[in-house]
């Protein structure tokens, strides 16, 4: 399988190329140069999450050095469930939250490191994996790398801006992890991430990386607890499931379109925003503009341009808009407040602000009459965002166990200034 450019100005390069470099020379994002086609039949045999992360990958990887090795990242990457629970009639709950760090993003970070680990030269000195993160995704990559050898980590997050569990969690690694508090915003973490990564003489003394959503091997993984759950569904009671994803940079929202392109039974695909809005009006008017993030209580989610954009439009390129089957939605604060609030009284269950967006996009969808069968994804644990979660339940919500072992280990971040000059100069300390 071959890997173009959303841009089209890069020549075709195979998946281990996409996967090494993240962004395409032409500042585009690595594509299928086609779309494989796969049917439920192929499924049959497989016995768990992993069985079917390596079936629905593996026409992806064609031509990798890793397809003799992927049945063994996918069973490292998949190494806990991602259960469908009942909620109500016609409504489950698509749980991505069992990983290490209590996020969706556990799955994709994982199989990430597992596949980087396989195509890593012995022979050169340790990666470096740059992270910029708002929250979750650089806790899920620094405990994908963590201790791993021929790695180290280096975390930017904005100090202050990420929810108290989530700090601590991003300081509780150490070893091979460093983690800095940037006086800034994540906008900021981002600008100081590509500019090391785009600095041609720091890359020269080490080698860099970076595991950011747009990364190839962040991307394609995702379809994995979409094809398992739609085939579940499909088995037990026929037809289509259709989902509500709360959706950011587009990553994981864009990794259930893919299943579906291939040919796995799932139906209508909702994106639930919060206030950031910039989806919902692409999609009502056909014009993107790209807005300065609002900060809102679904700090994940706090997106004003998401950066798998240009995934979207190339998968559509050929149709004048997007599909019937694929719509967004937004959430504004108050209404994540309530529907917390509301999904603890009717269904005792606690939902973290992200997933919250996705349950109130349901309920307007039913109130205005749908009675199909949908799942919610469920993209992160509540205990996470403890402090915005309990004042509306009323109640503590206590932490998974991976989760709560990490709040128990003592945290430490170094603060860093808003210059790039300071990141360069502990880059080269690290030894390069
Ligand atoms: C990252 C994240 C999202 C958004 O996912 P994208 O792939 O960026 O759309 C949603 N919820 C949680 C909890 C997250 O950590």
């Amino acid at each position: 399988m071959n890997y173009l450019s959303t841009r089209g100005a890069t020549a075709s390069v195979d998946i281990d190329v996409a996967l090494a470099s993240g962004l395409a020379p032409d500042g585009g994002l690595y594509v299928p140069a086609r779309l494989p086609r796969l049917d439920p039949g192929d499924f049959a045999d497989c016995a768990n999450l992993a069985a079917v992360a390596a079936r629905v990958l593996r026409p992806f990887f064609a031509g990798s050095r890793l397809l003799a090795d992927l049945d063994a990242i996918c069973a490292e990457a998949y190494a806990f469930p991602a259960p469908l629970r009942p909620l109500a009639a016609g409504t489950q709950v698509l749980e991505l939250f069992h990983g290490p760090t209590a996020a969706f993003k556990d799955y994709a970070a994982r199989f990430l490191a597992a596949s980087l680990a396989r195509l890593r030269d012995t022979e050169t000195p340790p990666t470096t994996v740059l992270v910029a993160t708002s929250g979750d995704t650089g806790a899920a990559v620094a405990a994908a790398f963590h201790r791993r050898p021929g790695f180290r980590v280096v975390v930017l997050y904005p100090d202050g801006r990420v929810a108290p569990r989530q700090a601590h969690q991003l300081g509780s690694f150490g070893d091979n992890v460093h983690t800095l508090r940037v006086a800034g915003t994540f906008d900021d973490c981002q600008v100081l991430v590509k500019r090391a990564l785009g600095d041609a003489s720091l890359r020269q003394a080490s080698v860099l990386t970076s595991a950011n959503s747009i990364s190839l091997g962040r991307w394609l993984p995702q379809m994995a607890y979409y094809a398992a759950s739609a085939l579940e569904h499909a088995r037990r009671h026929g037809g289509t499931l259709n989902y509500v994803v709360p959706t950011g940079n587009l990553g994981n929202a864009l990794a259930c379109v893919l299943a579906r392109l291939v040919g796995l039974p799932i139906g209508d695909i909702v994106l639930a925003t919060n206030a950031n809005r910039v989806l919902p009006d692409y999609f009502a008017s056909g014009r993107y503009r790209p807005q300065p993030s609002i900060a809102t209580l679904a700090n994940a989610m706090d997106v004003g341009n998401p950066s798998n954009f240009e995934r979207l439009r190339w998968l559509f390129a050929d149709q004048p808009a997007p599909p019937a089957w694929l719509r967004a939605d937004a959430v504004e604060d108050a209404d994540i407040a309530a529907t917390i609030g509301r999904t603890w009284r009717e269904h005792a269950l606690a939902a973290c602000p992200h997933t919250a967006t996705a349950l109130c996009v349901l309920a307007r969808l039913r109130a205005a009459g749908d009675t199909r069968e949908w799942a919610v994804v469920a993209t992160a644990h509540p205990a996470k965002f403890d402090s915005i979660v309990e004042p509306l339940v009323g109640a503590p919500v206590p932490a998974p166990a991976p989760l709560a072992a990490m709040l128990a280990r003592p945290a430490q971040a170094e603060p860093m200034a808003n210059d790039y000059d300071a990141l360069r100069a502990l880059l080269l300390a690290l030894g390069g």
